[in-house]
């Protein structure tokens, strides 16, 4: 809110708020927030710039992706999703902010190749030969073809999407080595299940690995820009 206010105060009248619902654990108390949070930042413009305050809520649906601490969680399922968008939509009904949201469908898509094995190789081919072109483009997207070529191939999209992974499976991305040792993205999974995170690194080193991947560019930039313990 301080920076809110600090914006208003220097000039701008419109304000971009970035959101992502569909985090693993998330409750319908933590999307009601997001409506609370928008109201709070246009009641603020509005104390400092008037009526010609504007707000502007984006709402993006959370895709786990490899490399990351969510690289095993399941996708959040789409009746859920939806409910989130409609609880966003009907709590800000009537307040003059503006919300724009991602299909959900164009999500799942996301989520089924942010995720695939070599298999998916196939899959993106027949969809395609089924009439898949620019599914980026929201008037040109449509889930069907794709759903075609799941069942043509008989492969089962859920695999990709709404499956937990365990911590010990072998996963398609597991030989590229993103400088981060799994074991510490495993350790931040966990936490985060627990409800916990750790505190910033920069007063305690957690050995996360880039140290060790990066070795050779940190010798030859001594001191350049690698501030870790
Ligand atoms: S201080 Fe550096 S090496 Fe240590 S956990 Fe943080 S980023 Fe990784």
């Amino acid at each position: 809110m301080e920076t809110v206010r600090s914006v208003f105060q220097h000039g701008w009248k419109s304000l971009k708020l970035y959101f992502m619902i569909g985090h693993p654990g998330e409750t319908l108390a933590d999307v009601a927030a997001i409506a609370d949070l928008c109201k709070a930042v246009l009641q603020e413009g509005r104390r400092i710039a008037g009526g010609r305050a504007r707000v502007h809520a984006g709402v993006s649906t959370f895709i786990p992706k490899p490399h990351t601490p969510f690289q095993w969680a399941a996708f959040d399922n789409l009746a859920t999703i939806e409910s989130k968008l409609g609880l966003l939509k009907e709590a800000l009904r009537g307040t003059k902010i503006k919300m724009t949201w991602n299909d959900p469908q164009a999500s799942l898509l996301e989520a089924w190749l942010s995720r695939g094995d070599r298999r998916l190789a196939e899959v993106i081919l027949q969809a395609w030969r089924n009439g898949a072109r620019f599914d980026a483009w929201g008037d040109q997207y449509s889930i069907q073809p794709w759903l075609d070529a799941f069942e043509t191939l008989g492969i089962d999209p859920d695999f990709y999407s709404f499956r937990t992974r365990d911590v010990d499976e072998i996963l398609p991305w597991d030989h590229i080595n993103a400088g981060v040792r799994k074991a510490f993205l495993a350790e931040d999974y966990r936490l985060s299940q627990a409800g916990e995170s750790r505190p910033d690194c920069r007063a305690r080193c957690y050995a996360c690995g880039i140290l060790a991947s990066f070795n050779e560019l940190r010798q030859a930039q001594p001191g350049g820009g690698w501030q870790c313990p």
